[in-house]
């Protein structure tokens, strides 16, 4: 292409939203011939929100597309491998035992006649275990203290699917750094102010340069500085739905012989839930609550208190959380992404994958041509429909909670009426078992029918199947022993993975 004619896009932000958007956009658009000059503009002062930790699974086919060594990135980012997440305390305790559940990222197996969840309510399996051990490998995985790869796993392969807990800070780094090999421009500049002339960002300033684009995309955090400045009030609050609105978070050090889990913990606290988040070289825990109901000193009290005498004298930091999103993600030349475009609360680590979808959506809708309004029309309701959809995921891990020890747990039974069609799915779903048409005609792109039930099981929402059960009921159960057993012979404990994988640095 002439280079006169090539667009300069340019990104304003450099924290896991700028680089992941830079890095993927250039391989799309630059890979083959040159059609975008892609700029990343990054504050040297202000710093990156720096806590996004845990991931989902379908990070790693973003990393695998972009090209990155997997065993770079991990050791990089000080990274373990994470299979899923353990829930405790989302419940009353269970005859004197703490209520847990695992959401493992596996896809159910199948079974012959009837599908495997349906054997297992038929068979009424919940009188003697959880669901997810009865229906997945995974949960098998993590009693054994194993990780999801086999030895001979190549790069972003393994048996089971999984995700990460990363460095949020060496991720945004490793990923700056392969993007600027890649050919994305760097600029260390703070962005003072901007201007609009009809309805598009004609240029941002920083106190000494201008800088033009054709395209602007806003990654700046939760300000938002580039699509506040063309229309204000395009925010839509999650805040009936998802109350938690701060967070606080402790780093500390692992013991000497500690193994970190290959899954990510989420316990229920009085007024939200703590996170606990191995990486190889530490723990990040953090405690998301309700800031309505608690100040951020009573947090750092039960959160250090939770944590033990060891946490006594660690450092804390407190953030501020706004739940929701854009109305508008989109507006004249210009796209936010990652927390300026939206948030929701940690609890299923989605803010990565919600810039990965993002990206990939920003990529088939940008053009060389003219941006009609129909694309921008088109992005904004796949957006729109991806946050709506990932909320009433989120609320349904606190609506179905029976816990009533305080407020806010009395209140998050209610929050289901903060969706549309919930209530009635979940009525729905005290019939029948949840099928993936229950859910068909949403954005669902990451949590499908699979997911819920993970979480309806696990919270004890269980359908009352009126049918006379067959023979065959044991059988998928059986084959998943055996299977759990033939994995557990090729897999490798998590702890030796991670020490193979510093070896070979
Ligand atoms: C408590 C908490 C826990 C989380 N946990 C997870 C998790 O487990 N998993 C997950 O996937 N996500 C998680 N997230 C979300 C995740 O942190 C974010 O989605 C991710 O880090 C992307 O942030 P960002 O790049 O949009 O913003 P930021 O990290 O805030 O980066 C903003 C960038 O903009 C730049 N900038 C700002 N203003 C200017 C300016 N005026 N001029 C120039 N540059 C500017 C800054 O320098 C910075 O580089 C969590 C978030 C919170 C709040």
């Amino acid at each position: 292409m002439n280079p006169d004619k090539m667009k300069t896009l340019t990104i304003v932000g450099g924290g896991a939203a700028g680089w992941m958007t830079a890095i993927y956009l250039n391989k799309v658009f630059n890979s083959q011939q040159p059609n975008f000059q892609i700029n990343v503009i990054e504050s040297p002062d202000i710093g990156i929100i720096g806590v996004g930790e845990a991931t989902v699974h379908s990070i790693r086919y973003f990393f695998a597309a972009m090209g990155l060594d997997e065993n770079e990135l991990l050791r990089a980012t000080h990274a373990t491998l994470k299979t899923g997440i353990m829930f405790r305390n989302w419940m009353k305790p269970v005859a004197g035992q703490v209520h847990q559940y695992f959401h493992p990222f596996e896809q159910q197996q199948l079974g012959q006649e009837l599908d495997m969840s349906s054997c297992w309510l038929l068979g009424a399996r919940y009188r003697q275990e959880r669901y997810d051990e009865g229906v997945s490998i995974s949960a098998h995985l993590i009693k054994q203290g194993h990780g999801p790869k086999a030895r001979q796993s190549a790069p972003y392969q393994a048996v089971v699917p999984y995700g990460y807990h990363l460095d949020a800070v060496l991720l945004a780094r490793f990923l700056r750094d392969s993007a600027v090999a890649a050919g994305v421009a760097h600029i260390a500049d703070t962005i003072v102010d901007v201007s609009v002339a009809d309805g598009n960002i004609s240029a941002v300033y920083s106190t000494t340069a201008s800088y033009q684009a054709d395209i602007f995309i806003d990654a700046t955090g939760f300000k938002g500085l580039l699509i506040e400045a063309l229309q204000q009030n395009n925010w839509q609050s999650f805040a009936d739905a998802l109350p938690c609105n701060k967070a606080v978070a402790i780093q500390r050090p692992h013991s000497d012989d500690y193994q970190p889990k290959p899954y990510t913990v989420a316990t229920g606290l009085s007024n939200g839930w703590a996170w606990q988040i191995d990486l190889s070289s530490r723990q990040g825990t953090g405690y998301v609550y309700d800031g309505n109901r608690l100040t951020p000193e009573q947090a750092e009290q039960e959160l250090r208190a939770w944590l033990g005498p060891e946490a006594a004298e660690l450092q804390a930091r407190h953030l501020e959380m706004k739940v929701g999103c854009r109305q508008q993600f989109w507006l004249g030349n210009c796209i936010a992404i990652g927390l300026a475009g939206g948030f929701i609360e940690p609890l299923e680590s989605t803010g990565l994958h919600l810039i990965n979808l993002g990206a990939r959506l920003l990529s088939t809708h940008l053009s060389q041509g003219t941006v009609a309004q129909t694309v921008r029309d088109s992005y904004n309701t796949a957006m729109n429909g991806f946050y709506q959809d990932l909320k009433q995921f989120i609320v349904l891990h606190y609506c179905l909670t029976d816990r009533d020890d305080t407020d806010f747990w009395r209140q998050a039974q209610a929050t289901a009426a903060s969706c549309a069609g919930l209530p009635e799915k979940l009525q729905l779903w005290r019939h029948k078992i949840c099928e993936y048409h229950d859910l068909a005609g949403g954005y669902a792109t990451t949590f499908t029918d699979e997911n819920y039930r993970y979480i309806l099981y696990g919270m004890q929402h269980y359908p009352a199947l009126q049918f006379q059960s067959g023979e065959g009921l044991q059988q998928p159960f059986t084959q998943l022993q055996h299977r759990v057993q033939q994995v557990l012979q090729r897999t490798v404990p998590h702890a030796d993975y991670l020490q193979q994988l510093a070896q070979q640095s």
